[in-house]
C-alpha cells in the first residue's frame, strides 16, 4: 500500500481576475447556488445551463424564459464570449487550427481533428507555459497567464458550434494543447466537471485525456478525485540525465518521484498510465534506450505512445530515421510493452504535437 504525501497547497499562479468572469466558468451547481443568492428558483440555474450547452446562445438576451431582470444581471456580472474566433486554418487531412484572442488581447491555439471514430478537440489551458521543455514551441514566450476554466470550456463550445453547421459533434477532448494542465489544476478541474455533465455538453470521462509533464503533487491529488479520465504522461526519457536535458521539471520531480506518484495513481484509480515518449534523433531513440524505458515501467499497466519529433523552427531537434522509429518500437514489444506510434495530424498547418503556440501580439495574427 503505498501512502501519499500530505497535500501540498495549490499554487493558483498568474490566475486572470475579470470584473466579468465567463459564464462557462460556472458549473450547473454554481449556476444554481447563483440563482438562489440572487433570490430566484434554484432551477433557474438549471435554464441557464441548458442555454449555454443545449441552445448555445451567444447573448443572455436570448435566455428567454428568464425573467428580463435575471438576463440583465447576468450580462452586468459575467462575459458570455470570452472567445474570439481570429484564424480558422484547415489542413489537408482535416485537421483544424484555430487561433482565439481572448479579452485581454491574448491569443491561444486549439485544435479539432477528425477521426473515423468521431471528433476530438485538443485544448489549451494556459496563455503560453513555464516549464521550458527543450523540444516544445509553447514554452518559448514563457507564461503569461493561466486560462480561466470558462475560456477552456469555450473552447469547445466554440468548436462545438461549428460542427453544428454539418450536425456533428465534439466527441472527446484530449487537454494537450498550449500549457501544463496541472499547473492550472483548479481550474482545469473545474473545466471537466462542466464539459463531462449530462446536461450540457455530456463529453464522456473515458473520451477526455489529461496530459502532464510530471507535476508530482497534483498527480497525487488527480488520483483522488472522483472523476476517472485518461491520464497521459509526457515521460521522454528513463534516464535522468536525458530527462532532465529534454524536460528542466524532471529536477524538480525526478524519475522515482514521478514513478512512485504513478503507481499511486494505480492503486487509487486501477486504470492504465499512457506515457508519451518523444523520439529525439540521437538524443533518445536507440534500443537501449527501450530497453531501459521497459524496465522502467514495467511494474505498471501502461501504454506507451511514441511521437516522432515534430520540427520547431527554434529548435534543433532532429527526427528519428524510419527504419530506428520501428526498430525501438519492435524492441519495446518484444520487452512485452504495449507501444504505438502516433499517427500524426495536420502537420501542414503546425497544428501537431508541441507546434501550438501562444501569439503574444495583436499584429501577429494573419499567419
Ligand atoms: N504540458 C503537457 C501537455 C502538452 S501535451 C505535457 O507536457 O504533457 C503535448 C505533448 O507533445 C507532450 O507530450 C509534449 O512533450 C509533446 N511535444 C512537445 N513538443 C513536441 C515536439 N516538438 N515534437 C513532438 N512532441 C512534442
Amino acid at each position: 500500500m503505498i501512502q501519499r504525501p500530505p497535500k501540498k497547497p495549490i499554487k493558483n499562479i498568474r490566475q486572470p481576475d475579470f470584473d466579468q468572469p465567463s459564464i462557462y466558468s460556472l458549473s450547473l451547481a454554481d449556476l444554481e447556488d447563483l440563482a438562489l443568492r440572487w433570490g430566484e428558483d434554484k432551477y433557474r440555474g438549471g435554464q441557464i445551463f441548458e442555454w449555454l450547452y443545449t441552445h448555445r446562445v451567444d447573448r443572455f438576451e436570448d435566455m428567454m424564459n428568464l425573467p428580463k431582470s435575471m438576463r440583465e444581471a447576468l450580462a452586468e456580472s459575467y462575459s458570455i464570449d470570452p472567445l474570439e474566433t481570429v484564424v480558422k486554418q484547415e489542413s489537408k487531412d482535416g485537421t483544424m487550427k484555430f487561433l482565439f484572442r481572448l479579452r485581454d488581447g491574448y491569443t491561444i491555439e486549439t485544435v479539432l481533428m477528425r477521426h473515423d471514430y468521431g471528433n476530438s478537440v485538443c485544448v489549451t489551458t494556459q496563455v503560453g507555459c513555464q516549464i521550458g521543455c527543450s523540444f516544445c514551441a509553447s514554452t518559448l514566450g514563457g507564461l503569461k497567464r493561466n486560462l480561466e476554466a470558462g475560456e477552456i470550456v469555450s473552447q469547445i463550445v466554440q468548436i462545438q458550434k461549428v460542427l453544428d453547421d454539418t450536425d456533428e459533434r465534439v466527441s472527446s477532448v484530449v487537454i494537450m494543447g498550449i500549457g501544463e494542465p496541472f499547473e492550472n489544476y483548479v481550474q482545469m478541474m473545474q473545466f471537466l466537471r462542466i464539459i463531462n455533465h449530462d446536461d450540457g455538453l455530456n463529453i464522456g470521462a473515458r473520451h477526455i485525456t489529461v496530459s502532464t509533464s510530471g507535476i508530482v503533487p497534483r498527480i497525487y491529488d488527480f488520483a483522488d478525485e472522483d472523476i476517472q479520465i485518461n491520464f497521459a504522461v509526457s515521460l521522454h526519457a528513463a534516464d535522468n540525465d536525458i530527462r532532465t536535458s529534454l524536460m528542466p521539471i524532471n529536477k524538480a520531480y525526478d524519475i522515482d518521484k514521478l514513478m512512485e506518484s504513478l503507481k499511486y495513481y494505480q492503486q487509487q484509480t486501477n486504470r492504465r498510465v499512457t506515457f508519451e515518449y518523444g523520439l529525439f534523433g540521437g538524443v533518445n531513440d536507440q534500443p537501449e534506450h527501450a530497453r531501459e524505458l521497459s524496465e522502467l515501467i514495467k511494474d505498471l499497466k501502461c501504454h506507451v505512445n511514441l511521437i516522432p519529433v515534430n520540427h520547431v523552427p527554434e529548435r534543433n531537434y532532429v527526427r528519428t530515421s524510419r527504419d530506428d522509429i520501428f526498430q525501438f518500437l519492435e524492441t519495446l514489444n518484444e520487452c512485452g510493452v504495449n507501444a504505438t506510434l502516433r499517427r500524426e495530424q495536420g502537420t501542414d498547418i503546425d497544428a501537431a504535437c508541441g507546434q501550438l503556440r501562444a501569439k503574444e501580439s495583436k499584429q501577429e495574427t494573419g499567419e
